[in-house]
């Protein structure tokens, strides 16, 4: 489990700036964290309830985990993020107790992001698990979430690439009820992720990256940047064999490297 941290301060995470796309999401999460807390009286006197607690849900690579840390900073919350297979515990009573634990942390931190990455292997319909870890763990978390409106400044957030796997109480109105759908970028997005990623990369004069994002459809923001990772060790090895590098403290990514390492993971 990761610890408490003041977003962005000892944790050292990204904000806005570093997601790429995404605007939808950014949108929704910004109306729900940040809009209340700068116009607290038009909140205090609507009869609606604000909904706090959000599932990000899409296949993987596609920037659920990474978008939820940039929230945090961006909104100045303390971060609890926690893994979902740490918190099970073949021990009766201590899974549930971590859940119990996490959110009283959560509460005593606010205000706070509590962050549940791969909630499908923490919350999977109950019913299916001999060992009965899973179904304690779901009674405790749906416990946790009915109590959680009444806590001021905890948002909570969870993420999953099988939302079919969890279960269907979980997500019922009042609990995690804002599902949020984290896609395969497009065209656009994959551009923004590409120039986002490359910010601190050098690139040779000639590489266009409109002709990259229009080359890497169906491709994750993760697969985006092993992409960029993979095309800058190809370009140090090929500049050594081309020629001494001196003492060129940064080598460019080379445009025909980049293109064959497009066209080698190219779907
Ligand atoms: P999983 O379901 O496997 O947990 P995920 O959707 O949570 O995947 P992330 O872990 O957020 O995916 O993304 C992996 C990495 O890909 C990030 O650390 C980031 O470097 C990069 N990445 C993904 N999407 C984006 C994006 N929209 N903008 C910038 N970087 C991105």
């Amino acid at each position: 489990m990761r610890g408490l941290t003041k977003a962005g301060v000892e944790g050292g995470r990204n904000g806005w700036e570093d997601i790429g796309g995404l605007s939808h999401i950014r949108t929704a999460i910004q109306e729900m964290i940040e809009l209340p807390s700068k116009f607290p009286n038009i909140f205090a006197h609507s009869p609606l309830r604000m909904r706090s607690n959000v599932l990000l849900y899409g296949p993987p690579g596609c920037g659920k985990t990474h978008i939820i840390g940039a929230a945090a900073v961006a909104c100045s919350l303390r971060f609890i993020s926690v893994k979902g297979p740490e918190l099970l515990n073949k021990y009766i009573g201590a899974s549930e107790q971590a859940v119990r634990d996490l959110f009283s942390k959560a509460a005593a931190a606010a205000p706070c992001l509590l962050f549940f990455d791969e909630f499908d292997s923490i919350a999977p319909k109950r019913g299916h698990d001999n060992t009965g870890v899973t179904d304690r763990v779901v009674n405790q978390l749906l416990t946790e979430l009915d109590g959680v409106e009444a806590l001021t400044g905890v948002f909570v957030f969870a993420a999953t690439s099988r939302p079919d796997l969890l279960d269907a109480a979980l997500l019922r109105p009042g609990r995690l009820d804002r599902l949020l759908f984290c896609d395969f970028p497009s065209w656009h997005e994959r551009l923004d992720i590409l120039k986002v990623l490359s910010r601190k990369l050098p690139l040779s004069a000639d590489v266009n990256l409109e002709v990259i994002a229009s080359m890497t459809e169906g491709f994750s923001g993760a697969d985006l940047q092993a992409l960029l990772s993979d095309a800058q060790l190809a370009s140090v090895h090929e500049l050594l064999d081309r020629e001494a590098t001196g003492e060129r403290e940064r080598i460019p990514i080379i445009n025909d490297v980049l293109l064959k390492s497009v066209a080698s993971k190219a779907r």
